[in-house]
């Protein structure tokens, strides 16, 4: 008996040890800033839930990560079949042919560009360039996750503004906040993603001109090509004007190459270059360059993807209203809902799974009443509508 209570106790201090190693191991691994990260949390991928629910793929429908319904271009995938035989070979490092077509298209040179593996990327380069320990980043409360991850990845501090009620850019306490304590980089997000929020350009314009030209401005322009023709504004005309604005922009979404992983980023070259110095050579890889060069020249694809995109919104904002679910008026391609009543966005995520629908919880983000659902194909966004309608019957009765 005493000695089954020692041997008890001996594997106890055993576990103990291994356990005081490994927390004594991960500290000494790596700094306290990195240990504080949290971790991206991504949308569930489709195999993902059929695995978990035991659910056929084919029913599963994913309206979690504002990817483009109607599927790569025809333009794109040919460009990339195309381009299969080079695989063997290094990619340009410079991007020379889809920065022409680029440069065309902005009317800058092409030494203000810059391409990244997703705009992520381009997020992350501005993050090593422009910041260190002991500098700071700002960010909008509820701005999109990566701003919080790419500046803590390099120990910058962090100061979050509080959003405005409406869960958009607060631009006044911004301001008064950069006067009392300049930053050397600040994110803005126009739309906003989870929330869909938009600045106006005009008021937009005004607040880059007055933030002090020592803060590096980022402006992500993720879901522009979104935008309603009164929305439209020349961000990357400001760029001529300032020295200290980045516009990012991505081929993720309304051009559909997710998969492939490609954004931009267009600022002076002073800017332009201290990105270059801390670029991988070749971040963008061989076929998404053909891609994107392709689906650049395909009017009629992004046309296309934009229509489908505001047709579909409509749809929701209707239907979410006369089912008595509050939303965040968006202008991306993608909808915060509020789901307070249903139980909260955790409830209604899992509700959605189980019948093969997989949204985006942002409870991450503080937002545990809401979840965000990406604008689908008609027949997806039915399907997503009449669970949600279920859902809110369920709760009524
Ligand atoms: C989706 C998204 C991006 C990044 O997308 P990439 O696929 O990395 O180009 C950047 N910013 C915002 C606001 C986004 O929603």
């Amino acid at each position: 008996m005493a000695g089954k209570v020692i041997s008890q106790f001996v594997c106890f201090l055993g576990l103990l040890s291994l356990y005081l190693t490994f927390i004594n191991m991960t500290s000494y691994f790596s700094p306290e800033y990195v240990r504080d990260i949290a971790p991206y949390q991504a949308g569930k991928p489709i195999a993902e839930v059929a695995r978990e629910f035991g659910l056929n793929e084919r029913d599963i429908i994913k309206l979690a990560s504002n990817e483009n319904p109607l599927g790569m271009a025809q333009s794109a995938r040919q460009a990339v079949a195309n381009m299969l035989q080079e695989g063997a070979r290094y990619p340009d490092a410079n991007g020379f042919e889809l920065k022409a077509a680029l440069s065309n298209m902005l009317d800058v040179p092409q030494n203000w560009l810059t391409l990244g593996n997703g705009s992520n990327d381009v997020l992350e380069l501005a993050a090593h360039a422009f910041l260190q320990p002991g500098r700071s980043a700002m960010y909008s409360q509820y701005a999109f996750a990566v701003y919080a991850l790419a500046s803590q990845a390099v120990g910058a501090k962090a100061q979050v503004v509080p959003a405005t009620t409406s869960l958009g850019h607060d631009l006044a306490t911004m301001q008064s906040m950069l006067a009392s304590s300049p930053a050397d980089l600040l994110f803005i997000a126009n739309p906003n993603n989870p929330t869909g929020t938009f600045i106006d350009g005009d008021v937009l314009y005004r607040f880059i001109a007055a933030v002090p030209k020592q803060t590096v401005v980022v402006l992500d322009e993720a879901y522009t090509e979104y935008l309603r023709a009164e929305q439209g504004y020349n961000s990357v005309a400001w760029v001529k004007e300032f020295a200290n604005l980045l516009v990012v922009r991505t081929f993720s979404k309304a051009y559909g190459l997710a998969g492939l992983r490609l954004g931009y980023g267009v600022a002076q070259s002073g800017l332009t270059d201290l990105l270059n110095r801390v670029r991988q050579p070749f971040n963008a890889n061989s076929m998404v360059l053909a891609a994107a060069l392709a689906v650049l020249q395909d009017k009629s694809y992004l046309q296309q993807s934009a229509t489908l995109n505001r047709e579909q919104m409509g749809v929701y904002e209707q239907a979410l209203s006369s089912l008595g679910l509050g939303f965040i008026p968006s202008s991306g391609n993608f909808v915060l809902v509020n789901v307070k009543k249903l139980g909260g966005g955790k409830a209604v995520f899992t509700a959605l799974l189980q019948r093969g629908i997989i949204v985006r919880p942002v409870d991450n983000y503080g937002l545990t009443d809401y979840v965000r659902i990406s604008i689908g194909l008609p027949e997806e966004n039915r399907r997503c509508l009449s669970a949600l309608a279920a859902l809110v019957n369920e709760q009524s009765v």
